[in-house]
């Protein structure tokens, strides 16, 4: 194939990308996500970057995929649902239980001002940076750790977002989300089901509603599960 060949059809599959994105932004749309914010954003981080290359044709699909290492990157209407229920302005600083891929991290980091986002395999954060800094995303900061525990080293935050499941909100994310306001997002429930919840706190105390059920890879850690048997998000 000539270079010029290569071109057209990198340019092509460039197109249909975006094509696939767009039919999946409908799709999202039909499923009741309404912020035109988090939308723009799923129309532009291609998640096929993030996914082995084996299986960029199911990319845009509506289900969660394998990642490596036992885990998934999640479905896009949870992404969607998850992201929304954060109520992000552009200007927050947010903290991801949970970098996987890094999907989720460059949604975020679309629509906020910095996201720190923890994850407890080395590989998975390595290659999740690469990725990152490939498609130049600037704002978006990894570390290796058990994010369980939260990241009090940049606490408070506006918004925590945890990408597995918890068998109960934990203690040290309430206590650095931002008094006025912050919002913590995040799977909770039993190992094989959960259901999404969303925590407010404010100058009184914390207001807690749920979002449906799901279902998610378990957060292993000291306020997370103890083991590594798997679920699936
Ligand atoms: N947000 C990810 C999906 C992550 S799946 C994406 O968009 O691809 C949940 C991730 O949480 C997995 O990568 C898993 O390794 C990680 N994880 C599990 N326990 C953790 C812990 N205690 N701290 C940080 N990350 C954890």
């Amino acid at each position: 194939m000539s270079g010029e060949d290569a071109q057209h059809e990198q340019q092509g599959s460039a197109e249909h990308r975006c094509q696939e994105r767009m039919v999946l932004v409908a799709h999202l749309r039909r499923c009741g996500i309404e912020s035109e914010r988090v939308l723009a954003a799923i129309a532009r981080i291609p998640r096929e970057r993030f996914i082995p290359t084996a299986l960029s044709s199911q990319a845009y699909y509506d289900e969660p995929l394998p990642i490596g290492l036992g885990q998934t990157v999640s479905q896009p209407t949870i992404v969607a649902q998850m992201t929304e229920a954060l109520e992000l302005t552009g200007t927050e600083t947010v903290l991801e239980i949970g970098t996987g891929s890094g999907y989720q991290t460059a949604v975020l980091a679309c629509l906020c001002a910095k996201v720190i986002s923890i994850e407890r395999h080395e590989a998975l954060s390595r290659e999740a940076a690469a990725r990152l800094e490939d498609l130049g995303v600037r704002n978006a900061f990894l570390h290796v750790a058990d994010g369980t525990l939260g990241w009090p080293a940049e606490a408070p935050y506006d918004a925590i977002l945890a990408t597995g499941s918890l068998p109960d909100v934990p203690e040290a994310l309430l206590s650095q989300l931002a008094i006025n306001g912050g919002i913590l997002v995040g799977p909770v429930g039993s190992r094989a089901l959960q259901h999404l919840v969303a925590v407010r706190r404010s100058g009184v105390g914390y207001t807690r509603r749920t979002l449906g059920g799901c279902r998610f890879v378990p957060l292993i850690g000291k306020a997370g599960w103890d083991d590594e048997e798997s679920g699936a998000s």
